[in-house]
């Protein structure tokens, strides 16, 4: 057994955006003796392989494409400017670093303590950590908090090591020049049109006809017509990979196969089990596995805590997320769990505000005790190119919960003022669509947008949607013109 070094009101397993949101508001607001267990750089996935190197590399594709458009502009720029990936990954490394300083001295400036290494559970109340160096200490405490996230998932196939994930995608020292991605969700949208924009050649591999399956319908064929017409990227639709070689060059030879077109009546199958299905290979430098995220749960021997998660470990056939109520309440009455390892709504403010409402609610005054986060009507938005928002439910989803008799959806297509200097064939479209529920007083119940903006143009857009805005509020906020947002409050 590992002594037992000290105790704590709030030990928080995982320092990353749930974690530290809510061990500092436990200890700076409440008083509280709050310890923060970290294995990895602190600020967790969205600081070091996620959010914020992405969005930077975002920056850089987005900058990519205005050079592109300068020309038509009028600027003598050239179309191929020099992209320098090694000095751009070596800048954008020693921010994240600088990032890591500050979240330390945040943690400090709280009193939180900062205890780095992996933790499991050695009982309800206590927790053994194994330090770099291989010994282990243990902490005791009234509660404990699980935010140890997730991290990405690989497949099993032949070769499948040959591939890297979003976390490689950082890691990368050269820009490749050709690429492909396998995976229609946020990260493999986001990952291909960065490559793209920034000139790689990319291939997309998705299992379905569309990107982006469960969002709105407008965004999966905005998005995927975008990528294909207007970034050049080959979207490999309906096709799943079967092998990967490595080749004596180091490229990677990918295998998939690729299913016929479906009927209307033909639901999707796997493209590689599909009778249908017709063979092919590419060969690239590399290959980028973006086929979702598992939760981070196999260490924390949560047994020992008595927590009991009804998946085998080794093999499972779902994702062994850790199940909480609406108050992150685990099954056991000490220990909580937020974020990415529970598998709701797998997005950092969302982690950060779980956080913070249950730090509110376990150590806060008495009118926070029943502190929880909705999780109706939480926005979100995919960096792609151009970006997608969304709030609220898609079309269909609408439809099946409010009823077809109810629904009514205002949608518009044009082309943005931007694009009034491009040529034909870099006039993207930008779709707007909001959808209505006639049955309480035209509430707007889903927002949706693609184009030029729609990141920064969601936000405000949310507070009214999640306010209960109905059509006729929009219609009663004055437009604000030459914009594309104003599309939005004059919808017919
Ligand atoms: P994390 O931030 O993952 O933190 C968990 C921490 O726990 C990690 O630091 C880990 O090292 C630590 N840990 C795990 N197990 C142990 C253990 N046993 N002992 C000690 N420490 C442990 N979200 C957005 O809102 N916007 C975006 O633009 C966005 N982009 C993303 C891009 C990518 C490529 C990825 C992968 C994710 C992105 N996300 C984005 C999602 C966002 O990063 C996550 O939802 C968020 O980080 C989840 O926070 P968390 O606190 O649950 O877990
Ligand atoms: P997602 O769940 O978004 O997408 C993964 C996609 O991969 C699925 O939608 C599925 O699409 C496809 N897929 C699943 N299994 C396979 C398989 N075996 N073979 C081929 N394709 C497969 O996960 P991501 O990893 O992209 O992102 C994880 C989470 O991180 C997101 O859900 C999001 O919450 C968060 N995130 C947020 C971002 C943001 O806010 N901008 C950016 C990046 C991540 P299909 O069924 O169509 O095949």
């Amino acid at each position: 057994m590992a002594p037992v070094a000290k105790h704590y009101d709030y030990l928080v397993i995982g320092g990353g955006s749930g974690g530290l949101a809510s061990g500092r508001r436990a200890s700076a607001m409440y008083g509280k003796k709050v310890g923060i267990i970290e294995s990895g750089p602190l600020g967790g996935t969205c600081v070091n392989v996620g959010c914020v190197p992405k969005k930077v590399t975002w920056n850089a594709a987005d900058l990519a494409e205005r050079i592109h458009d300068a020309k038509d502009y009028g600027f003598s720029i050239q179309h191929t400017a020099e992209f320098n990936w090694p000095y751009f990954k070596k800048k954008r490394d020693s921010y994240i670093h600088r990032l890591n300083g500050i979240y330390e001295r945040n943690l400090s400036n709280d009193r939180v303590d900062y205890i780095k290494g992996r933790a499991s559970f050695a009982g309800t109340n206590q927790v053994d950590v194994v330090d770099g160096s291989g010994s282990a200490i243990s902490y005791t405490a009234d509660k404990i908090l699980i935010a140890t996230g997730g991290r990405p998932f690989f497949p099993k196939l032949p070769g499948a090591e040959y591939g890297i994930s979003s976390d490689g995608f950082f890691e990368l020292e050269q820009q490749p020049k050709k690429v492909a991605v396998v995976g229609a969700g946020y990260i493999g949208v986001e990952m291909a049109g960065m490559f793209a924009s920034l000139g790689s050649e990319t291939h997309l591999l998705i299992r379905g006809d569309t990107v982006l399956r469960n969002f709105d319908p407008m965004i999966q064929e905005g998005i995927t017509s975008h990528y294909e017409n207007y970034l050049h990227i080959n979207v490999h639709k309906r096709s799943g990979v079967t092998k990967v070689e490595k080749t004596e060059s180091g490229s990677l030879k990918v295998y998939f196969c690729t299913r016929a077109a479906p009927t209307k009546d033909d639901p999707i199958t796997d493209p590689v089990t599909d009778n249908s299905s017709s063979e092919s290979v590419i060969e690239v430098d590399c290959l980028l596995w973006a086929i979702g995220r598992t939760p981070e749960v196999e260490d924390l021997k949560l047994d020992k805590a008595g927590l009991v998660i009804d998946i085998p470990l080794d093999k499972p056939a779902k994702k062994p997320f850790i199940p909480v109520d609406d108050f992150q309440n685990t099954s056991i009455p000490s220990v909580y769990a937020l974020g990415d390892v529970t598998g709701k709504v797998e997005l950092t403010p969302v982690a950060i505000a779980a956080g913070r409402r249950l730090a509110d609610r376990l150590f806060g005054p008495p009118h926070l005790s029943n502190s929880k986060l909705n999780y109706e009507y939480i926005p979100s938005v995919v960096f792609s190119h151009p970006e997608v928002g969304t709030i609220g439910f898609s079309e269909p989803e609408a439809r099946k919960k409010f009823g077809d008799e109810n629904i009514k959806v205002y949608k518009t297509e044009f082309v943005g003022m931007y694009y009034a200097m491009m040529e034909p064939e870099r006039k993207a479209k930008t779709r707007y669509k909001l959808i209505v529920n006639k049955a309480d007083d035209e509430r707007v119940v889903g927002l949706h947008i693609v184009g030029e903006g729609s990141a920064e143009i969601l936000q405000g857009f949310g507070v009214a949607v999640k306010m209960g805005a109905t059509k006729r509020d929009f219609d009663n906020c004055v437009a604000i013109h030459p914009t594309s947002a104003e599309e939005l409050v004059t919808l017919r």
